[in-house]
């Protein structure tokens, strides 16, 4: 009797164990940086792949991860949900026009810090009317911990987050004309107003700085969390953590 009870148990837990393992991943993300760029940058880049892969593991998605940008084209990003751009943008006509293709049939992005970057020499109109229409004006130097306020509590991105808290430092971009202004952009965080003068060097004196929006026309959020300095961590910080996994977690899930 308590053989076949064993035997019965010990079945069910293999039939349930390979059925749990054998779960379909929630979504799928292809996550590109850069090695060869500011070692900031390419340093910060490591922590996010560190901290996204953790989190895929816990909450059963696929996190692929590739420095070779030429992977934007069709075929790569096919079974893909979701892009991430870490710290970095492609620069090539083909990698570029992939992406638009990609996002305008309904892929989803999260760009981080200089993934959002065009000014005049970067040459890619469509893509900063998916950004919101923000053109990149300048920046605090060096990084610095800021006051961020959360605009819109009630969306799935900043869920459980306080009113406001504090970023541990990050080179915070300001923005002509700030994504605010377009009627399609929803603004989730803005730098709060009593962190200016920001800067040492460098040094953004006033402004509206939104820090992470979405542009509603598109499956997308622009996150300007870059790094600190000299490989000062980022992602050390459980309310901001949090704000960064609600981000992947809604947008890889949503259709
Ligand atoms: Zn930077």
């Amino acid at each position: 009797m308590f053989l076949r009870v064993f035997v019965a148990v010990t079945i069910f837990a293999v039939l349930f164990g390979s059925v749990t393992l054998a779960a379909e991943p929630a979504f799928k993300v292809l996550a590109f940086y850069s090695t060869d760029v500011e070692s900031d940058h390419v340093n910060t880049a490591n922590d996010a792949i560190a901290f996204y892969r953790e989190l895929a593991a816990k909450d059963n998605f696929v996190f692929d991860v590739t420095t070779d940008w030429n992977k934007l084209n069709d075929n790569e990003l096919k079974p893909y949900q979701l892009v991430l751009w870490l710290n970095e943008f492609p620069k090539t006509p083909q990698q570029r026009a992939a992406f638009e293709r990609y996002m305008e049939h309904g892929g989803g992005w999260i760009g981080f810090h200089v993934a959002g970057y065009n000014d005049k020499d970067t040459h890619w109109p469509w893509f900063v009317s998916f950004l919101g229409g923000a053109v990149f004006y300048s920046n605090n130097w060096p990084p610095l911990p800021a006051k961020l306020t959360v605009d819109d509590p009630n969306s799935p991105v900043t869920k459980g987050l306080p009113a406001s808290f504090m970023s541990p430092a990050n080179e915070w971009y300001l923005w002509k004309p700030s994504p605010r202004v377009n009627k399609d952009v929803h603004v989730l965080v803005t730098l709060d107003p009593s962190n200016y003068p920001i800067g040492i060097k460098d040094v953004i004196p006033s402004g509206d700085l939104p820090v992470v929006w979405m542009n509603t026309k598109y499956r997308m959020i622009y996150m300007n969390m870059g790094h600190g300095k000299d490989g000062e961590k980022i992602y050390s910080d459980p309310v901001q953590n949090k704000l960064f996994a609600n981000a992947i977690l809604w947008l890889g899930a949503k259709k």
